[in-house]
């Protein structure tokens, strides 16, 4: 079957080349003045800073109004570093990467203190720091003139890059440009790498990301140091070019405009953040000659474009992104039914059962208890899990099975009691360390990363599979080369685990497009790509159709049978439970009432009182 490619795998594509080929060798030719060609090497500085902040808040999602002071640390330490101000005279060369490093850390810190904050809360910290950056700017010139105060710090050293000089406009651009593009391609690298993936996965649900095996507060701080790098970094490069520094660059207005031009390309959308830049820093240059309006008509622009476009200009370039949509006809021509319909025949023949249930446990749970205020949602719980087995856990609404879940996959932490996987105490890991420990599970109410598309969700949960880090991913060495194209390969075959229902032209669509029933199917897939030993299912079939549940059932049996998974199942439907479980609990008010065989648990009377009532007569 022929597979279409997302887009974004095609590489650099001709576009982009052509773009900084023009930007490099053509354009500073045939700039009409200088004023030109100060506006064409401003560009390429935004160009950089945008995709900086790219990095931060589009992959990311995080609110990082500090952003600009990064941009200001590296600018003064560029002054410090290659000026007479302290006279220290260091190459450019050395200098350049001590900005971007200098920033670096500061972002580092910074993040350090505040990244456990929340979306407003962050925004709040990260924007007191750049005030406070500012006024130090304002104020550090006495009693010790450090930063020159408002009138800042001018004059630098000559930029002298191995004997080639750097003293015209023209050299200037050319400089900045390369720089771009180095900026250009470490994004790109970044974006589709296992870090960028894991950077998506903390954007489109946080815990979600925890509980697949990110160490998400990590991961933001990685990300928050990356954008500071790139910010103290470009900041290197303008102070240069502006040959001074002064605190006014440095303000809440710079960081305005930069947020403008990365949400007006589409938060994420490497392409379309740059042209965001491109645009934004040419459009008041067009608009100069209409004076005091200028402001004003540029305000007009973004309201109306964010208006029309909340998702960014570009972030559907026709002809870059290959739309995938059902195909009507199969490989043989064909007509084929509709998708949901189309039965799934590759479980229908049961083959041989491999794995059956064991005597060993492999996960216990010793008098857990978990108090939400007054109401005991566990109340002093035990019971173990064999290895192979799968165990059904049944109850009422409010009994308490979720928030087991919880406790087990590390999101909650229990009062009292332990959980024990194969010797191991996990009562204490963290959602990802228990998802790197083998336990993988999905939720009650979806929680997939749904801007994103099938074959990107499944591929998230190799992050904890798998080492490529920023160099390697980067340089995409050996290392980064066979680890992409195992996740890729792997990826597709748990796809393929369900038939044709999630494979073909499905990877490349939004997992927000899918049925109801095939986005609790890639959830399955996202937990199984973990590579668990124990899998925790939270009502599996919930909003399923009786013939979509029948499909799951087999699933379930065959994830067992066939794969050796574990299994601990939430299910309300009893058919599904009778169908698939070696044992049943019956949980009730935080307590197991029951424990058995199917048949066992229905027959008694407890459980008939507590939860199943006249059906579960009926149903036997
Ligand atoms: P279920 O067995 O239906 O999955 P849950 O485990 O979701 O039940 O909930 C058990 C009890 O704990 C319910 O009464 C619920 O309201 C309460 N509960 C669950 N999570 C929380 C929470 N985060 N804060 C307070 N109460 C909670
Ligand atoms: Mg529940």
């Amino acid at each position: 079957m022929k597979r279409s490619k997302p887009w974004i795998k095609i590489g650099p594509d001709a576009a982009t080349i052509i773009f900084f080929v023009l930007a490099l060798l053509i354009i500073p030719g045939i700039l009409p003045n200088n004023y030109w060609q100060s506006i064409f090497s401003i560009t390429g500085i935004y160009v950089m800073l945008a995709l900086g902040l790219n990095i931060v808040a589009g992959f990311t999602g995080l609110l990082d109004l500090a952003y600009i002071a990064f941009f200001g640390i590296g600018g003064y330490t560029f002054a410090f570093l290659c000026s007479s101000h302290f006279g220290i005279h260091l190459p450019f060369l050395i200098a350049l990467p001590i900005c971007a490093l200098t920033a670096m850390v500061s972002g580092f810190l910074l993040g350090l203190t505040s990244i456990r904050l929340r979306g407003d809360y962050l925004a709040i910290v990260t924007l007191a720091f750049a005030q406070i950056f500012k006024l130090l700017l304002l104020n550090l010139d006495t009693p010790v003139n450090i930063t020159g105060g408002v009138n800042g710090i001018y004059a630098f050293d000559m930029i002298n890059i191995f004997s080639i000089k750097i003293v015209t406009p023209e050299n200037y651009s050319t400089l900045i440009w390369t720089c771009a593009l180095l900026v250009f391609i470490v994004s790109f690298r970044l974006k589709d790498s296992r870090i960028g993936r894991g950077w998506n996965a903390i954007r489109e649900d946080e815990l979600a990301a925890n509980t697949i095996g990110i160490n998400t507060t990590r991961m933001k701080l990685y990300s928050f140091a990356s954008g500071a790098l790139i910010a103290g970094f470009s900041g290197a490069v303008f102070a240069s070019f502006q040959d001074s520094v002064f605190p006014n660059s440095f303000g809440f207005q710079q960081l305005v405009i930069v947020y403008c031009m990365v949400i007006i390309g589409g938060l994420g959308n490497i392409y379309g953040v740059i042209a965001g830049a491109v645009i934004l820093s040419i459009l008041p240059e067009i608009l100069r000659e209409y004076g005091g309006l200028r402001m004003m008509i540029y305000g007009a622009v973004l309201v109306s474009v964010m208006a029309i476009r909340p998702q960014g200009l570009f972030s559907v370039i026709p002809g870059f992104t290959k739309l995938t949509r059902r195909p009507d006809k199969d490989e043989t021509g064909e007509l084929r039914a509709s998708t949901d319909l189309y039965y799934f025949q590759k479980n229908d023949k049961i083959d041989s059962i491999k794995f059956k249930k064991q005597a060993t446990s492999l996960l216990k749970i010793q008098n857990l208890t978990l108090n939400f205020g007054g109401l005991k949602a566990i109340d002093d719980l035990d019971f173990s899990l064999h290895k192979n087995e799968i165990l059904s856990i049944i109850g009422p609404n409010g009994a308490g099975k979720s928030t087991l879940f919880n406790i087990i996959s590390g999101i909650y932490k229990s009062d009292q009691g332990k959980v024990i996987y194969k010797d191991l105490d996990i009562s204490s890991y963290k959602p990802h360390m228990v998802a790197k420990s083998g336990i993988a599970r999905t939720f009650q109410n979806l929680r997939l990363f749904n801007e994103l598309s099938v074959i990107d969700n499944i591929k998230i949960s190799r992050f904890c599979r798998t080492k490529s880090f920023f160099f390697s991913a980067i340089l995409n060495l050996k290392l980064n080369k066979r680890e992409e194209k195992e996740t890729d390969e792997k990826a597709k075959t748990i796809l393929s685990m369900f038939g044709e229902r999630l494979t073909g032209y499905r990877y490349n669509q939004k997992v927000s497009q899918l049925s109801y029933a095939n986005r609790r199917r890639v959830e399955i897939a996202r937990a199984m790509a973990t590579d668990p030993e124990i899998l925790l299912l939270d009502e599996p079939s919930a909003g399923m159709n009786p013939q979509e549940t029948e499909e799951i059932t087999k699933f379930i049996k065959q994830l067992r049978d066939q794969y050796g998974v574990t299994i601990l199942v939430i299910e309300h439907k009893l058919n599904l439970v009778k169908a698939v479980s070696d044992r049943v609990i019956v949980m009730d008010y935080g307590k197991k009432i029951c424990e058995g065989s199917y048949d066992d648990v229905s027959k008694n009377p407890l459980v008939i009182e507590a939860y199943l009532g006249k059906k579960a007569k009926s149903e036997k």
